[in-house]
């Protein structure tokens, strides 16, 4: 896979599934819509939209998606799609990171697109979060450093 992301062609049903789980965002205090689709080691697919909350401590759509992920009881990700609202990068903030990077390995793809579904940028988790911290810094087993 090219390292320069412009000529890369997402899937037309993963753009549709962006667009239409971003489309179903709850967000009335900040009127930018999220969608996230997570495809996981088995080749399952979770969608997540971001859920806004009048106290204002709304959930990511990242946080949403692997929400799913856990819930159906998958623990690994392989590919990681984001879609916002416009023409912008609409990475995953600090939290989702982080988030991400707990269930990430080494080889998982993040890829960011347009308001369109076409591909602005692709990380992998190393490049989204240097340096992290993760399960192994406190002893635990980790799917981001094994061997
Ligand atoms: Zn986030």
């Amino acid at each position: 896979m090219s390292e320069s992301a412009n000529h890369e062609t997402i899937d037309e049903q993963i753009i549709d599934a962006l667009v239409k789980v971003r489309g179903r965002a709850y967000v009335p205090y900040s009127d930018h819509p999220v969608g996230a689709l997570l495809i996981s080691e088995s080749g399952q697919q979770f969608v997540g939209a971001n859920v806004e909350v009048a106290h204002y401590k709304g959930l990511c759509a990242e946080a949403s998606a692997i929400a799913a992920m856990i819930s159906a009881g998958e623990r690994q990700l392989r590919e990681v799609y984001v879609i916002g609202p416009g023409e912008h990068l609409c990475t995953p903030c600090g939290d989702c990171r982080q988030r991400l990077r707990e269930f990430a390995t080494p080889d998982t793809i993040i890829r960011v697109v347009d308001a369109q579904g076409q591909l602005l940028k692709r990380y992998s988790m190393d490049q989204l979060l240097p340096d992290s911290f993760g399960p192994e810094n406190l002893g635990r087993g980790s799917a981001m450093h094994q061997g």
